[in-house]
């Protein structure tokens, strides 16, 4: 969100917001819980925000509906979960978990999606639980403005989350509406494992966002562990190189966060802000929107 248009009042709710999700995870994390725990709790948290593209108050299709995109990932063993195009569940982010820990598959979407979910009991909702009016006032300016392309990357506010435990465990969670005025059934960067989220213990956890489009092509969250692992760059090189090289060169912009499997942190981005915040267990703690 350009500065200008981030009022006091707005700034003090999506800071609240950030503080909850950052000391959820965080408290999970300090009572022993595991990674995965702490990623899941804090995307779920973001989720029910409404400030904040994903679950509740997620970014709207062209056709005015919510369609959830979400992804989780263990860098134990490079298991991972995804959804995408869902229309009902409330919190995509458990549904990813369930996929990566009771399915055989790692990425289920649509209806198939909302069939597992109901089989493994996870709360349904309609479609309107998501809609909030601010989103409809965004899908309807963006459908009046001047821009012809049917993405617009002006309604950006995926949600994510990388944590590192105590036992060295990596790992990621991203979840979003995708973009305002998309086409139904468009799959974002978010759910695709190794574009918008990635996570390999002893190299990094990633969670990106932006335009999606650019962060796939460019198989993003990927890139910056390959970086690591194989060219020996440090995290902050690995992401300076995909955000201010790889990613402008395509004409895509965007941000992530990122930990490294020695606990560094790195949020970088070449949009004017991106809402984030970062703990760690030796007393940072730290939120920070540009
Ligand atoms: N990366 C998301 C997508 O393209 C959008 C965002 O980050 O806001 O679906």
């Amino acid at each position: 969100m350009p500065r200008a248009m981030l009022s006091a009042q707005r700034e003090q709710r999506y800071r609240a917001g950030l503080e909850a999700a950052l000391d959820g995870g965080f408290a999970l994390l300090a009572s022993g819980g595991s990674s995965l725990d702490a990623v899941g709790a804090a995307v779920r948290i973001l989720e029910d925000d409404p400030c904040f593209n994903a679950g509740h108050g997620a970014a709207l299709t062209r056709d005015g509906a919510a369609e959830l995109d979400a992804a989780i990932m263990d860098g134990r063993q490079l298991r991972a979960g995804a959804v995408a195009s869902v229309r009902h569940v409330r919190n995509p982010i458990e549904l990813a978990r369930r996929v990566m820990e009771k399915s055989r598959h790692v990425l289920l979407v649509g209806a198939g999606a909302e069939e597992f979910a109901l089989e493994e009991g996870l709360a349904l909702v309609p479609n309107h639980y998501f809609r909030i009016a601010e989103r409809q006032e965004q899908l309807e300016s963006e459908q009046r403005g001047a821009r012809v392309s049917d993405l617009l990357p002006a309604a950006q506010g995926t949600v994510g989350a990388v944590a590192l435990d105590g036992e060295g465990n990596l790992a990621a969670a991203t979840s979003t509406g995708g973009m305002t005025n998309k086409r139904p059934g468009r799959v974002g960067d978010s759910p695709i494992i190794g574009a918008g989220t990635y996570a390999k213990n002893g190299v990094c956890a990633v969670s990106a966002t932006g335009h999606g489009e650019y962060f796939i092509r460019a198989v993003a969250a990927h890139h910056v562990c390959a970086a690591v692992e194989y060219r020996a760059l440090s995290l902050e090189q690995a992401v300076r190189e995909l955000l201010h090289g790889i990613l402008p060169a395509l004409g895509g912009d965007g941000g992530l966060i990122a930990v490294g499997g020695d606990g560094r942190i790195v949020m970088d981005f070449s949009t004017e802000g991106m809402f984030r915040g970062a703990r760690d267990s030796a007393g940072k703690r730290e939120i920070a929107i540009y």
